[in-house]
């Protein structure tokens, strides 16, 4: 089983650098402000799988019970667990910013279509910015399918990002610590 898991997070991983790649090539500057996850969890949906990088890197770091704990304590409503106070001088505002979800990649790298305008996925202070490169940002939804062409169970369910890191690990939790037969992650 944790061969299976590793085999599925080194692809989620794979989409991930590719995505750093395209996010460093664009050249644009965030101005760290930590505004677009300073928002309560129910704005920014994730799926587990987006998720499993870091639940499989809180396993081999020894800190999955810390963390565990914490996520079983996070609402829809409060912020994303993962995020630190500005006081905090971390990357991004992240505890864990090189395991990030997708939709925090995505976000000020790509666009999504609606009807048919195009528009950029970013926050206010780079919308401007990036709408002049556009041609040079990725669509979302293609990147949103590829993560459900690896694991269609595990992609399909977009939850408030508290709810898919809990899931995750709860996932996780169970096929690696509990060795419980597997359980639908998002029975409920
Ligand atoms: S992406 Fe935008 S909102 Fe988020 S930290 Fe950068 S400038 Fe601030
Ligand atoms: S996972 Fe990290 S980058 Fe994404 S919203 Fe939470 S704190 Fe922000």
């Amino acid at each position: 089983m944790r061969q299976k898991l590793e085999f599925l997070s080194r692809q989620v991983s794979n989409i991930y650098e590719e995505l750093d790649s395209i996010h460093d090539a664009l050249g644009v500057s965030c101005n760290g402000c930590r505004q677009c996850c300073n928002t309560a969890a129910y704005n920014i949906e994730a799926t587990l799988l987006e998720f499993l990088p870091l639940a499989l890197h809180l396993v081999e770091s020894g800190q999955f019970d810390s963390w565990f704990a914490k996520a079983q304590m996070a609402m829809p409503n409060d912020n994303c667990v993962l995020f630190v106070d500005e006081s905090i001088k971390i990357e991004g505002g992240c505890s864990f910013h090189r395991y990030r979800p997708l939709v925090c990649r995505l976000f000020s790298a790509s666009y999504v279509r609606r009807k048919n305008n195009v528009e950029t996925l970013s926050c206010r202070f780079l919308k401007a910015e990036l709408s002049k490169r556009i041609d040079r940002l990725i669509d979302a939804q293609t990147f949103f399918e590829r993560l459900y062409d690896i694991d269609p169970y595990l992609a399909v369910r977009r939850r408030d990002i508290n709810t898919a890191f809990r899931e995750a690990l709860e996932y996780v939790g169970m096929k690696l610590l509990l060795n419980t037969p597997p359980s639908l992650p998002f029975a409920s």
